[in-house]
């Protein structure tokens, strides 16, 4: 199974081909044609997964590349600068042969984890439904015990990859009275019979993402296939959390930083009223704040990332670093548009769609209110009276 074990000596190399791969794979004129056609790549997702960059967390024994957190969060920052939503769909195929790499049992890690590491299988992870996103909790799909596995009932709404993913990581109810410590998690095949996929939404942005949602009808699933019983399923959902926030901060940070290198070239090459705009005084400061917001979300990112390294307490730390770079994403690359005149409005440069991840950015993992809810219940432990 090994594959692609001495490809990278270390998290910089990796970076380095996905700086390559970001140049000559994704580039704008593609991203935006898969935005403008509502299209899952798949073949550049099959591409990236043969530069391993579906096994960046799984460990070498099994194929993969075990380089760790923070080189994951590297390289969906590095994508994000061309595409957002090409590294949310890979990462979240990533992050189901994770699981299934370090939770998994040995049938599973061999039956599915070498096609989600060549790309031959799209996975997605399905906690939300059409009655509850925020209050996963209350998930209502069921999974009821029948012999030799469970019979899936339920319907799964806003699913990364959805339009696309053979693997899925469903998460059901087995016992309502219980609520969270009910829910279990079960690998789902969307070949077999039970289960209806719904078409792709039509959304603000972000179609590369492949959105959607998906119905089970007795979807049997056998009993090697369940994943977290219930008890674990939650905390497991709950453990991956912070990473999935801080990532997802860092993906703000990437295409932000796009967003300025844009602005300056721009100012650098523009003349108005006989001067270039970089010799302007209100621009320049305009683009200092977005400079200034910039880092302070790196610096926010980079706290909770060494916290989600060393296996410490992450909730706050992620919470701090999505509210952030998700807000000032919005905020700064509409600054960012602004400074390079109708030009930052054009679809031959990635603005106006990182614009719209960067909104979308605000919903995924968990909403802006509910990293709110995380700091605020936090507040008087945190800042006590000196
Ligand atoms: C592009 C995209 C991809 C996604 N991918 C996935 C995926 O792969 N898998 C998956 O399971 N889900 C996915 N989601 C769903 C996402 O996790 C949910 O959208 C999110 O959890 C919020 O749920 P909701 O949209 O139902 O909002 P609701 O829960 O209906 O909330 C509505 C509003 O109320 C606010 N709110 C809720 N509770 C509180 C509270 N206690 N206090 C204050 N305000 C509150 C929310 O912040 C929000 O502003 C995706 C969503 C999007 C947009």
């Amino acid at each position: 199974m090994p594959r692609s074990t001495t490809r990278y000596p270390n998290a910089d190399s990796l970076i380095d081909a996905a700086r390559n791969f970001r140049r000559h794979h994704l580039g704008n004129e593609r991203a935006a044609q898969w935005e403008n056609e509502r299209q899952v790549p798949l073949e550049a997702l099959q591409l990236a997964a043969g530069h391993g960059f579906t096994g960046i967390e799984v460990p070498l024994a099994h194929g993969g590349l075990d380089l760790g957190y923070r080189a994951k969060l590297r390289l969906v920052e590095e994508l994000s600068r061309t595409c957002m939503a090409f590294a949310f769909s890979l990462v979240n195929t990533h992050n189901v042969a994770a699981k299934i790499a370090h939770h998994g049992s040995s049938t599973q890690v061999e039956k599915y984890l070498p096609e989600l590491l060549t790309g031959k299988r799209i996975g997605a992870t399905a906690l939300t439904e059409p009655g509850t996103g925020s209050d996963l909790s209350a998930i209502a799909t069921s999974a009821r015990r029948v012999d030799s596995g469970w019979l899936l009932n339920g319907e799964k709404a806003w699913i990364t990859n959805a339009t696309v993913a053979d693997l899925l990581l469903v998460y059901a109810q087995t016992e309502p009275n219980l609520g969270a410590r009910g829910i279990a998690c079960f690998i789902v095949d969307a070949r077999r019979r039970g289960f209806d996929r719904h078409s792709a939404y039509s959304l603000l942005g972000g179609h590369a993402m492949g959105v959607s949602g998906f119905r089970l009808h007795d979807y049997h699933v056998d009993d090697s296939d369940l994943l977290y019983p219930s008890g674990s399923a939650f905390k497991s959902a709950l453990n991956s959390i912070n990473g999935a926030r801080t990532y997802v901060a860092a993906m703000c940070c990437g295409m932000l930083y796009t967003g300025l290198e844009l602005a300056l070239e721009y100012g650098s090459q523009r003349r108005t009223f006989g001067q270039l705009l970089s010799s302007r005084q209100g621009l320049n400061w305009l683009l200092a704040d977005v400079a200034t917001d910039y880092e302070a979300a790196r610096a926010l990112t980079e706290r909770a990332t060494v916290k989600i390294e060393a296996g410490k307490d992450a909730v706050l730390a992620a919470a701090h670093a999505k509210k952030f770079a998700t807000r000032i994403a919005v905020t700064r690359l509409a600054d960012c548009i602004q400074a390079m005149g109708a030009n930052g409005l054009r679809d031959d440069i990635p603005l106006g769609r990182h614009l719209a991840c960067a909104k979308i950015a605000h919903f995924v993992d968990g909403t802006t209110e509910i990293q709110n809810e995380r700091i605020a219940a936090a507040l008087h432990d945190t800042y006590r009276p000196l």
